[in-house]
């Protein structure tokens, strides 16, 4: 089996070598690895990505894409994680799929070249204080007034909320029906009457996600994403699409970044390897697992480039390279000892105190976007068809 990208692939990687080493200043990475999330810097990088046309690599040519496939959006996610800094943008990589798939002709218009543009950010307001795993248990409810919705409860860890224009938000349309059926998605501007944002601060002590209250919150019909009862569908859907493709990458990179640090750190402190007996095949080990997950990642792409939809693949990917990033940054911890727990204030924090960022944030990897335990049911059920009793 031949694993090299084809020359037309390689030819683009270099292309999105040689954008982002003028582009994807030091500021951004900066404000990247401060915030953990993506900041005002960031937002202008995403325009130049727009202007590019590449936030709309993999977009049909009817939508106004380059309808390359999902390889391309792949390499550019990687490079960027490899620099350190992460490829995110809920509004290209969830809402504007869902949207093609079931948004109606002026939902499509209006916010699909917005988007391919990077100019709008939006927030995921999915989660909830009792719903989270479980999500089709979310209560937040809409109940129909005049000609449209009045949206009433809270959301919990929606990240972005704080600079978001708009929210994707699954809603409970129907409490009478089974709960998967009585869930829908409404596109909802955050100035908004009646929204309000509060912040959750992480362990890493970044604004890394809100609390936002929801308080007869007015929407007009308009904001109703495809049919009404069938939202659950389209989130399950658009989340398969993330893990399998910026989510792979963003592993990758992220742990091709963290394994060439730790050589950097080694060969520049020779002492480290001879005092921690052990440390040598660890960090080879993490070279190998990175490999596995480059081909678990692949699998997934050629399904995808197939025309087929990954679900339990896109679960392998998830698991297995967010328990790899945390593998990682301990064994990241381990070669810089006591070092790796010094912050950015501190002149002797080797590479201004990010390792040890990157390990607290890597606890959340295993929780953000469904955790370790939902990837093992989903393999369990649909990748080995294990019985659910
Ligand atoms: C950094 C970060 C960013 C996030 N961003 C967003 C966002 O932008 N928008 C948004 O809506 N949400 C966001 N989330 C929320 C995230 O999706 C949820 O935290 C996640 O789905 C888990 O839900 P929970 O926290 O309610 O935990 P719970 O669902 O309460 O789970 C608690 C524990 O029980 C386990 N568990 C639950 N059910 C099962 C089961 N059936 N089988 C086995 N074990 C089980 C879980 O694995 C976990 O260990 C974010 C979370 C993090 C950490």
């Amino acid at each position: 089996m031949d694993f090299r990208l084809s020359s037309d692939e390689e030819a683009f990687r270099e292309e999105v070598v040689s954008f982002l080493t003028q582009e994807l200043s030091e500021d951004v990475r900066l404000e990247y690895e401060e915030r953990g999330l993506p900041g005002p810097l960031y937002h202008a990088f995403l325009h130049k990505l727009g202007h590019r046309g590449w936030l709309t690599l993999t977009w049909p040519e009817e939508h106004g894409g380059l309808g390359r496939p999902p390889m391309y959006r792949f390499i550019m996610a990687e490079e960027m994680a490899k620099r350190g800094v992460e490829y995110r943008n809920v509004a290209e990589s969830i809402v504007a799929p869902s949207l093609m798939l079931c948004g109606s002709p002026q939902q499509k218009e209006r916010f699909l070249p917005l988007i391919a543009s990077g100019e709008v950010v939006f927030t995921l307001l999915y989660s909830e204080p009792h719903a989270g795993s479980d999500l089709a248990s979310l209560e937040l409810r809409s109940s129909p007034e005049g000609d449209g919705f009045t949206l009433s409860g809270q959301k919990l860890f929606s990240s972005e909320a704080d600079m978001a224009h708009y929210a994707w938000v699954a809603s409970r349309t129907d409490p009478d029906v089974p709960k998967h059926r009585g869930i829908s998605l409404f596109l909802v501007d955050m100035k908004t009457p009646g929204i309000t944002v509060h912040p959750l601060i992480s362990m890493a002590g970044d604004r890394r996600f809100n609390e936002v209250f929801l308080d007869n919150a007015r929407v007009g019909r308009d904001a109703l994403i495809g049919e009404e009862n069938r939202g659950w569908y389209y989130v399950a859907a658009a989340l398969d699409f993330e893990r399998a493709t910026a989510g792979a990458a963003m592993f990758i990179g992220n742990a091709t970044y963290l394994v060439s640090r730790m050589i950097d750190y080694v060969n520049n402190n020779p002492w480290v390897l001879h005092s921690r007996p052990g440390l040598r095949s660890e960090i080879s080990k993490r070279a190998t697992e990175l490999e596995v997950l480059r081909v678990l990642s692949y699998q997934v792409l050629s399904l995808m480039a197939g025309g087929h939809a990954p679900t339990y693949q896109a679960s392998m990917v998830k698991l297995f390279g967010s328990e790899l990033t945390q593998r990682l940054s301990g064994t990241a911890g381990a070669a810089l000892g006591l070092y790796s727990q010094l912050g950015r204030a501190s002149h002797r924090a080797p590479y201004e105190g990010e390792l040890g960022l990157f390990y607290m944030r890597a606890v959340s990897d295993s929780i953000r976007g469904g955790t370790s335990e939902i990837q093992r049911n989903i393999i369990a059920i649909r990748g080995l068809g294990l019985t659910t009793q």
